[in-house]
Parts: structure tokens; sequence; C-alpha cells
């Protein structure tokens, strides 16, 4: 499962628990150390098979997140380290009323206690990254990221000589869908098309958003012929969706593209230049068309 298949509202919400997470367990941690060092007498919850489920975050993890969550990897590695780091405190507690706890036993526990913690901070940087660095309505990445990170591509073109391709996208005829059908529905019709190719792009490949209904896909280590065939079976599988666009309506739709190189030689606005003027040509020649930058466009 994806984040980005979660609601905006739904991505700031979790950032919240998140924090409580670090912040109780880090109280918790400190109790639990002086529990141990003092040998005073356990706290109950701590002792039971069931603490990770008890605990405030666990609550929150195995009743409250959504439902969805329960397959991202990073949510099932935080559960996972958060189990086993209260399975190992329980046995520290116990342990210590019978005798000395090994160095062993207990850099175990803080090690553990860590991958939770790094764990937990992997997946609010993932939320944060989410939240500030993409744009709320399609979750491509927004255009005050976009040229830095096309900056650092470019530089990696250069050091590595691997080529990168970039295809401008533009919905075909998107005024008419918002003029028929309503500006809510081209939201959906907007939102629908961008996450398909994003869905449909390998992990590492980027989609900015440029302006209304134009976007950037960056492709990293990919030739010019490799990027135009991914860009024509993105155009192609994209023409075949049906979007819903609510009350039992669905809205097929299609792009125009046009592909170039990340050009190692030039700075990176002229690249973005070849492929809109790409993309021009492929307005001219029908629409739903992937037309490749030529030194004489
Ligand atoms: P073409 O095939 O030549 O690209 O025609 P087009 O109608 O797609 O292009 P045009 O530039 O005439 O219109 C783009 C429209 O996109 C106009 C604008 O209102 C709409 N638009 C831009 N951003 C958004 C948005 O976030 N949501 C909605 N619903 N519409 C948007
Ligand atoms: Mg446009
Ligand atoms: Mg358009």
């Amino acid at each position: 499962m994806s984040l980005l298949n979660l609601p905006y509202d739904e991505i700031r919400g979790l950032i919240g628990p998140l924090d409580q997470a670090l912040y109780n367990h880090q109280q918790w941690s400190n109790s639990l150390v002086r529990t141990l060092i003092c040998r005073l007498p356990a706290d109950q919850h701590d002792l039971s098979a069931k603490s990770y489920k008890e605990c405030r975050f666990g609550q929150w993890y195995y009743n409250h997140a959504p439902q969805n969550l329960h397959t991202h990897q990073g949510f099932i590695a935080i559960g996972k380290e958060h189990q086993h780091m209260h399975q190992l405190a329980t046995e520290l507690l116990i342990a210590n009323t019978k005798t000395t706890i090994s160095p062993y036993d207990y850099d175990n526990f803080a090690s553990v206690l860590e991958r939770m913690r790094l764990e937990i901070f992997t997946m609010k940087r993932e939320l944060e990254d989410l939240l500030y660095n993409c744009d709320p309505l399609t979750r491509a990445i927004n255009r005050v990221n976009m040229l830095p990170i096309l900056r650092e591509q470019q530089d990696s073109v250069k050091r590595d000589s691997q080529a990168c391709c970039i295809a401008m996208m533009d919905l075909d005829h998107f005024k008419k869908i918002n003029d028929e059908y309503g500006h809510a529905a081209g939201d959906k019709v907007l939102t629908g098309s961008v996450q398909y190719i994003i869905e449909n792009l390998r992990p590492y490949e980027k989609v900015f958003r440029y302006g209304g209904e134009e976007f950037i896909i960056c492709m990293q280590r990919t030739e010019l012929t490799t990027g135009h065939e991914i860009v024509e079976r993105l155009r192609k599988g994209l023409a075949k969706i049906k979007i819903d666009i609510g009350n039992g309506k669905h809205i097929q739709t299609t792009a125009s593209f046009g592909v170039t190189l990340l050009d190692p030689n030039i700075p990176v606005e002229q690249s973005i230049d070849r492929a809109d003027k790409a993309m021009y040509f492929a307005k001219t020649a029908g629409r739903n068309k992937t037309i490749t930058w030529e030194q004489s466009m």
C-alpha cells in the first residue's frame, strides 16, 4: 500500500500519533530504566504479554489507525519493532526480580527501542514529504521542488553518463471537461489521471505538477527511445481507464506528451522548453500522441 492512496487530511492526522509515540516511549523507557536500576515494583501493564497493545500508541496502532495503513511496509515495521520492544521490556522486568540482567539482554532491548524510533522517524519523514513537497490535489511533486530535483538529476547525468528522459504531459481538451461536468469533476479527472501515471511508473521516477493540467515526468537512467516507449505505454493506458467522477459517472480522457533528454549541457529550463515544444507538436498532430523533440522544432 502506498501512502499516496490516503486522503490528504488522513496523512496530516498520522503525524500526531507518531510524535506521541516517540515522546511517550521516551518517557516510558526512562521510567523502565529507573524501575530496573532501583529494582522498583514493575508497572502491571508492562508485565502483561499484551503490553504492546495496551500502551497508548498500541491502542492507536491496533484500534484507531486507518485500516488500509496496515499493509504499508513502514507501518508494519513500526508495529513489529514496537511489539518486540515491549516483549523484551517485559522479559527484563521479570528477570530483574530474580537475577542481574545481562548486558547482552539490555543492549538487545536498547537496540530494538532505537530501531523502533528509526522506523517512526522514517514514516514521519515520508508523511512530511507528501504534505510539504507534493501538490495536495494530485500528489505530484510541486513546482517549487521541481527545479532542484531536476538539477540534481542533471548532475548525475553529467557524473555517471547515464541518460535521463523528461516528458511534458498536458491533458487534452481538459477545459471542456470542466465546462461540461463542473470543476469538482475536473479535479477528479486530473487526480485520477496523475495517479494512474504515478502508479504505473517505477518508484524512483518522478512526476511534477508544472502548471494547471500540465505535468513533467522524469525518468532517470532512461535513454530517449526507452523514454518514448514508457510514455507511449502510459499514454495508451491512460486513454483506456475510466475515471469515477461521482454520481455513477465515469469519464475517459487522453493526454499529449512531448519527450526529450535532460541535456547535460544546457540549463534544465531549456530541456523543459524542448519537451513543451514537442508536446505542442503532439497537440497540433491531433492530440493523444507522444512526440520526441527534434532540433528542427
Ligand atoms: P488542450 O487540449 O489544447 O490542452 O486543451 P485544454 O482545454 O486542455 O487546455 P486549456 O489550456 O484551454 O485549458 C486548461 C484548463 O485546465 C483551464 C483550467 O481551468 C483547467 N485547470 C487548471 N488547473 C485545474 C485544476 O486544478 N482543476 C480543474 N478542475 N481545472 C483546472
Ligand atoms: Mg495546458
Ligand atoms: Mg490541456
